[in-house]
């Protein structure tokens, strides 16, 4: 749980307002909070956060509804498949959307980290750290966000099993997750239902979909986590399973030179 973080006296009340939400708004279905936080609790303050992969385009068009003007924050690492810009293009005009955010790494730091382009391969979170979490956070102060809404899923990896519709981070930014008790089932009936557009790459055996470097298909039977970082099993132990967007990055700040 993000609420581990918790440790001021600033935190503490984020963390409370979290409690308050949290029971305030657990009737609520994933279309009434979107509108909630959207219009309401977080007015002005909250954006999309989305990686346009596979299951993106239904949570995007759920917040389009409400307003197409929300800040979608699309993280462009400069390593996604070519596949998955043009899908950007793609929802961008089909949604009409009209505030699509690309958050680029930061050339200094891509210069002096990684000049080949290689770190994923032999350092994948600090790669993560440089081309999603720091982007992420420089956006956020920019932009004034208090709050993101996340895809993330409950059933997607034992980190997330228990997430509710609210956390808060190390930094006071909150996530919501509409979608955090939905199946697989109800996804994709969902997404029919809306007539939407996969991504491309779906159709190749592709379930979760990230950096080109650090995906694979997993094909119709396989567990879409396992198509992500599976590299990393040999280089930490373990798959990498979280790209630290969402977790306390505060240790990794050594990374920023
Ligand atoms: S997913 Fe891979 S390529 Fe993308 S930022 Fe992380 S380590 Fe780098």
């Amino acid at each position: 749980m993000l609420d581990n973080f918790i440790n001021t006296e600033i935190d503490k009340k984020a963390l409370a307002r979290v409690q308050r939400m949290e029971a305030f708004y657990s009737g609520f279905d994933a279309e009434q909070l979107i509108k909630t936080v959207i219009n309401q609790e977080f007015k002005n303050e909250v954006a999309l956060f989305s990686s346009f992969g596979a299951h993106s385009a239904l949570l995007i068009d759920m917040v389009a509804e409400v307003n197409p003007k929300t800040p979608i924050l699309f993280l462009d690492t400069e390593k996604h498949f070519a596949k998955t810009y043009e899908y950007v293009e793609q929802i961008t005009k089909k949604l009409c959307l009209k505030n699509v955010h690309f958050l680029k790494p930061d050339p200094k730091l891509v210069k002096n980290t990684d000049p080949n382009g290689e770190l994923w391969s032999i350092q994948p979170n600090r790669c993560c750290w440089m081309r999603k979490v720091e982007p992420l956070q420089r956006a956020i102060k920019e932009l004034g966000i208090k709050a993101l809404i996340t895809g993330r899923k409950r059933y997607q990896t034992s980190e997330r099993n228990d997430m509710g519709y609210f956390q808060v981070d190390a930094d006071g930014i909150f996530r919501i997750n509409p979608l955090a008790f939905w199946d697989k089932d109800k996804i994709a009936k969902e997404f029919k239902f809306r007539q939407l557009p996969q991504h491309p790459l779906v159709a190749e055996g592709y379930k979760s979909i990230g950096c080109e470097p650090c995906t694979i298909p997993v094909g119709e039977n396989g567990d879409e986590r396992d198509g992500r970082w599976a590299h990393t099993a040999d280089l930490y132990g373990e798959q990498k399973s979280e790209c630290g967007i969402h977790l306390d990055e505060k240790t990794t700040s050594d990374w920023s030179v």
